[in-house]
């Protein structure tokens, strides 16, 4: 289906990043399409923060995003030095959305209610307001299939039922393929790609890991602990090498190891063949191994066979017993296991159960000062399709909002 239309920027995705984007640019008064597959915009920031949505994290900074590459630092400190947390707060109060912290500088809208973040951020994008330009044109239903570059400079969006969209300039805030039921399957990835992109292979973050243990897993299944995680790689007779670690909530499931910092170590589980991985978990991490074997002696001495009561969950006490059944049951060798229980993932939980993407459109190819395409003119990037990921705790929407109110500006500024 032919449109004659043509808009000054066509924004791929009404997700957080598209919609920031959008706002963005409308100040500016440029004409906007954002194009979105599902029935209406922001449907994973629903599902956000189970519901309540962890909007922004007020104290995320360069160093805590990582990308597949290994070096998302400095170009997030340039996104950052342009738009921090502080301005996204800024602009999200001027959208009517007021905050309410939690630990570690996570914010949540005062209404603890994902919807009121959606809602301000399409007040933002589509709804009159005085001074601010057109409100940009919401087509869902939308679902890009190709995009291609004309010989006079602007880009042409095709849906997978024909329909063509053309614009000035392109913004790809399509997503990765994290929390592929609410829409996001790859396919924006695949139009930077095709538009002559490299794409660092996309794998699933914050997500668990399914490990081999099963005969130990279904003993835990349900508990909870708290303790630190190593994430290791070996090569075949070489010395493993911790690629990340974290401390937190560990969850034991029947088939896998989840919680917040088995989560964010998980976007380093990039398999580059040839490696084997584990997880080392210390489930008491306050105590070093002699220490711990030591109070462990004292409370055998004068408890008996209670001495692991009320140190650990029942359930990881009675698993941990029986793994050092071989070594004698001994202090130490509890002590170690304690400090070292040793779980091999076969895959991680995938893409579904992942809430980012580690991969995406390759940074170096990328300008961190406007989002444009080094490339391409006239093609922006924002969000979790960049090869760009952090930690739980509101980061990767910092990130998704701040990258996308840079994009925007600077696709409006540009047209
Ligand atoms: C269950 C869950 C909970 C999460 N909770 C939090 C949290 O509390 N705090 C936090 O910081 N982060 C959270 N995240 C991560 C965060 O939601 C994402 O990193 C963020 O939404 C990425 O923003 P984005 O705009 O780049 O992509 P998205 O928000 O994924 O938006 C991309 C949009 O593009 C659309 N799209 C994709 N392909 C096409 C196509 N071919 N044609 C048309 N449209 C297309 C999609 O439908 C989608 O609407 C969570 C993720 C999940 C899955």
């Amino acid at each position: 289906m032919k449109n004659d239309k043509i808009y000054d920027i066509a924004i791929l995705g009404a997700g957080a990043a598209g919609l920031m984007a959008a706002i963005a640019a409308r100040r500016t008064g440029a004409r906007i399409a954002v194009l979105e597959k599902n029935e209406y915009a922001g449907r994973k920031l629903y599902a956000t923060g189970n519901g309540r949505c962890n909007v922004l994290n007020r104290t995320a900074a360069a160093e805590d995003y990582r990308s597949g590459e290994e070096h998302a630092a400095a170009f997030a400190a340039d996104v950052f030095a342009q738009c921090g947390p502080a301005q996204l707060q800024t602009i999200f109060e001027s959208l009517g959305l007021d905050t309410v912290e939690e630990g570690e500088g996570r914010l949540y809208p005062r209404s603890l209610q994902a919807a009121s973040v959606v809602r301000a951020l399409e007040r933002g994008a589509f709804g009159k307001i005085p001074d601010c330009g057109d409100s940009a044109e919401l087509i869902c239903g939308f679902e890009a299939k190709e995009a291609r570059r004309d010989p006079d400079g602007s880009f042409c969006v095709t849906a997978a039922d024909g329909r063509d969209i053309k614009a000035r300039r392109l913004l790809l805030a399509s997503g990765g393929k994290a929390g592929i039921q609410y829409g996001c399957d790859g396919r924006g990835l695949k139009i930077a790609e095709s538009l002559g992109h490299r794409i660092v292979r996309p794998i699933p973050a914050l997500t668990g890991f399914v490990c081999e243990e099963t005969d130990v897993l279904e003993k835990l299944a349900g508990v909870r602990v708290r303790g630190t995680v190593g994430l290791y790689a070996q090569q075949t007779g070489g010395a493993p090498v911790l690629l990340s670690k974290d401390t937190g909530e560990i969850q034991f499931n029947k088939d896998s190891v989840s919680g917040i910092c088995v989560m964010n170590v998980s976007g380093y589980y990039r398999r580059r063949g040839g490696e084997k991985f584990f997880l080392s978990l210390d489930v008491l991490p306050e105590l070093d191994e002699t220490a711990l074997a030591e109070k462990l002696a004292q409370r055998k001495a004068s408890l008996g066979d209670y001495f692991l009561d009320a140190l650990l969950p029942e359930k990881l006490a009675a698993a941990v017993m029986e793994l050092a059944e071989k070594e004698g049951q001994t202090p130490g060798s509890i002590a170690r296991l304690l400090k070292t229980l040793s779980f091999t993932p076969v895959a991680s939980k995938g893409w579904k159960d992942a809430h980012t993407t580690s991969g995406g459109i390759a940074l170096d190819e990328i300008d961190p000062g406007t989002m444009g395409s080094k490339l391409v003119p006239g093609l922006y990037a924002a969000g979790e399709a960049l090869d760009v990921d952090g930690p739980c705790g509101g980061y990767s929407l910092t990130w998704a909002f701040a990258s996308g109110w840079i994009a925007g500006q600077n696709a409006a500024r540009n047209r």
